[in-house]
């Protein structure tokens, strides 16, 4: 199917950068979100973004400005309805997402491939609540969206070949390099990545070391970018709590258990660097 429109529910730290790149890409966006201030608040930061890419020579002006045409923010989401292919981006819960697929698979034509975004939940169980098990996929993106590379494209149980390939290509087509991943608790990325930062939490709740200390090793010693806690203050400290216990309850081992310091600062309201205090104040 020809994709010319596509759909992004969520605008928050990834819709907004998921609708970056399929604007940047010539592809027409309708925006929703549940509240017009919070879609307002994604236009504005996806302006800022393409102007920091002007700035940089990365983009024309005209470029620019071609793309943000092609975005419309709503707070309607039976706009949906007319779109080639969705991305959802909304909130990590189970509930949230599985009411929206729910509505999508109502609304949108049989053929339109639904997609989430999610960093854990099982694609097999967003499927299962839809009548186009063969066409929910995942497609998972990675923070910051206009920069990063990776799409980890997630194949539930149920996914066809022809979905994969089809949400394969548009990867591509968005300049992303995409990594096929099967559907598990938390696929492969945060599989992997949790747990690390999970693990230097206890570190720090423990006194085997300050953050500023845990980071300077992660950064000198294994040539990481940025340290497991100024990693999960960027992702969010909420976030990095949904995915823990995404994993503890789908791989049952107690070794996923959260971190009971990660589990109070969320309960302080400190998560990380969008609440202006996490693990270092902001
Ligand atoms: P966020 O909290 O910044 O944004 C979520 C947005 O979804 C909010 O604006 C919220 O109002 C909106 N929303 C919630 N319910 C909605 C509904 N029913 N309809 C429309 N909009 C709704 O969260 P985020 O960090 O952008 O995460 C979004 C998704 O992406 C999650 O599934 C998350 O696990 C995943 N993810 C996050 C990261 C990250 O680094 N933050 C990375 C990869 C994937």
């Amino acid at each position: 199917m020809d994709i010319r429109t596509a759909g992004v529910i969520g605008a928050g730290t990834m819709g907004n950068g998921i609708v970056h790149v399929f604007a940047k890409g010539g592809y027409n966006v309708v925006l929703v979100d549940v509240e017009q201030s919070f879609v307002d608040r994604g236009l504005q930061t996806i302006s800022k973004n393409l102007e920091r890419e002007v700035a940089k020579n990365k983009l024309t002006f005209e470029q620019r400005d071609q793309s943000l045409a092609r975005i419309a923010g709503t707070t309607d989401r039976k706009r949906l309805a007319g779109c080639d292919f969705v991305v959802e981006a909304a909130s990590e819960r189970f509930q949230v997402k599985a009411d929206l697929f729910h509505d999508l698979d109502a609304m949108c034509r049989p053929e339109v491939i639904l997609s989430s975004n999610t960093s854990s939940i099982s694609i097999t169980k967003l499927a299962a609540v839809t009548k186009r098990p063969d066409k929910v996929i995942g497609m998972h993106f990675f923070n910051p969206v206009p920069v990063m590379k990776l799409v980890e494209v997630i194949r539930g149980l149920t996914t066809s070949d022809e979905t994969f390939a089809t949400a394969k290509a548009l990867a591509e087509k968005l300049e992303k390099t995409p990594v096929e991943v099967n559907d598990a608790p938390g696929f492969v990325s945060n599989r992997v990545l949790m747990p690390l930062l999970n693990e230097a939490m206890y570190a720090v709740m423990e006194g085997v070391a300050t953050p500023e200390a845990v980071d300077e090793v992660f950064k000198l010693g294994m040539a990481h970018p940025m340290g497991p806690l100024t990693l999960a203050d960027f992702i969010g400290l909420d976030v990095c709590l949904d995915i823990m216990r995404v994993l503890q309850s789908g791989l049952g081992d107690p070794k996923y258990r959260p971190c009971p310091l990660l589990i109070k600062m969320v309960d302080a309201g400190w998560l990380g660097r969008k609440s202006g205090r996490g693990f270092y104040q902001y």
